[in-house]
């Protein structure tokens, strides 16, 4: 059969461990035998991010913003224990963290749904896909320990001049704590639009929550620059595509998603975003079924798994014995990232290449062939727990009748 050819360069981001792993016999076995594939590759396995002073993490990130299209591997950020395991200068940022911020991009997670393991919720029978804002309120804020009696105020003093505006938060009398946080309006006007892009993208409805009705003035803000950017931008698109951008608040939305049958993107505010997606993955079955992407606001597009480099298998796949990690999310990464590509470029027949090897890994693991965590949870049982690399030969060989 001969391959199919990819126009233009897809940014391949290479990482650490157990996913490292896992990355090379994806391309190795479900990959590289089908298509002519232009990859920009990058390597930020963790001693290269080092020896290169993290130059190559900014690299990765410029090659995005060039081509629109990436799929990274997950990366070590490193702490104390890491600095002395790979014998690092520095304690480098999360590269996540870098590239979303040159990006200036919103990271969304989605569950990937196979019949024989049941959300916990039973009326979920779509994804919910969780948009996160990542910028500022309770993660960037100032607190103090107030030690007696005493008047707490919040001020903003004018950069030009002018006379500062103050408010008083509490007469205090006795011991307490006081708490400021703040956002932007450039960057919420970011988040809202990764997320009608996103929902664009997706053709799934967009529903965004806040707790305006207490916060009068913070929240309502957000909902503010959401119900503007939608109109000014995204009106006429949503109404042409046949979905809708619904707000409500923060209640309302968690009852409502209890109840719904999931398929719509939920765009939450950093804090509510923080506690649901991990309540979402959770009810959803496996971290290991977690994809994740990043969007910029000009829409570019980095796909990647949500879990980490799975560090515990790695040890026992450096101490030679057989892993049973999932590759699952690192498959959906790939497609995830070759449907943008084909999207964008125009062909087909990538888009189609992608969304068959989706359907022969859901297949794989409909027909009992899984690894280990979703063994654990299958029902009816796995007729066959897989080690690592048998569960993507097993992949490999339903792709190929596929195709
Ligand atoms: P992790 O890689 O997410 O793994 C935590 C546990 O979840 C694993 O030990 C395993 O449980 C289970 N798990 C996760 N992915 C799995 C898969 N594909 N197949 C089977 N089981 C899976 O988190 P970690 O081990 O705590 O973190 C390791 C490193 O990842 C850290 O250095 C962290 O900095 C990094 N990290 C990177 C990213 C990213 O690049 N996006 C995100 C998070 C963390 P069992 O051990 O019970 O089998
Ligand atoms: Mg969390």
């Amino acid at each position: 059969m001969p391959k199919i050819v990819v126009k233009n360069p897809l940014v391949e981001i290479d990482g650490d461990e157990m996913t490292r792993i896992m990355w090379a016999m994806i391309k190795d076995k479900l990959l590289l035998p089908f298509l002519d594939i232009p990859l920009e590759y990058y390597d930020l396995h963790v001693s290269n991010r080092d020896a290169t002073e993290d130059q190559v993490t900014k690299d990765a990130a410029l090659a995005i913003r060039r081509h629109k299209v990436g799929v990274k591997c997950a990366t070590i950020t490193p702490d104390a224990k890491r600095m002395d395991e790979y014998k690092l200068k520095k304690q480098w940022k999360s590269p996540n963290g870098t590239i979303r911020a040159m990006l200036d991009g919103t990271v969304f997670r989605a569950p990937i749904l196979v019949g024989n393991v049941r959300p916990v919720v039973s009326g979920w029978k779509k994804p919910i896909v969780i948009g996160r804002h990542a910028y500022g309120d309770v993660y960037k804020n100032a607190e103090i320990a107030v030690p007696g009696a005493g008047k707490a105020e919040i001020v903003f003093t004018p950069a030009g001049g002018g006379e500062p505006i103050r408010k008083t938060i509490h007469d205090f009398t006795a011991p307490g704590v006081i708490q400021g946080l703040h956002n932007t309006d450039a960057s919420i006007e970011s988040f809202a639009k990764a997320c009608f892009t996103f929902a664009l993208d997706q053709k799934i409805d967009l529903w965004f929550s806040t707790k305006d009705t207490i916060s009068k003035t913070y929240d309502a803000r957000f909902r503010e620059v959401f119900q503007a950017v939608y109109q000014a931008g995204y009106d006429a698109a949503f109404k042409q595509a046949g979905i809708e951008y619904f707000y409500t608040l923060i209640d309302d939305a968690v009852a409502r998603v209890m109840k719904s049958e999931g398929g719509f993107l939920w765009a939450c505010k950093n804090y509510d975003g923080d506690v649901m997606s991990d309540m979402l993955a959770s009810a959803f079955g496996s971290l290991a079924m977690m994809t994740s992407v990043l969007v910029s606001p000009d829409g570019c597009f980095e796909y990647e798994a949500a879990h980490g480099t799975v560090q515990r298998h790695y040890y026992k796949h450096l101490a030679g014995e057989k892993t049973s990690s999932n590759g699952m999310a690192l498959i959906f990464a790939w497609t995830g990232a070759l449907r943008k590509r084909g999207e964008l470029d125009a062909s087909p027949e990538v888009v189609r290449f992608a969304d068959t090897l989706e359907k022969a890994a859901i297949a794989t693991i409909e027909a009992g062939e899984m690894t280990g965590d979703m063994a654990r949870i299958a029902e009816p049982k796995a007729k066959a727990v897989l080690n690592t690399e048998e569960f993507l030969d097993a992949v490999a060989s339903r792709l190929r009748s596929m195709l």
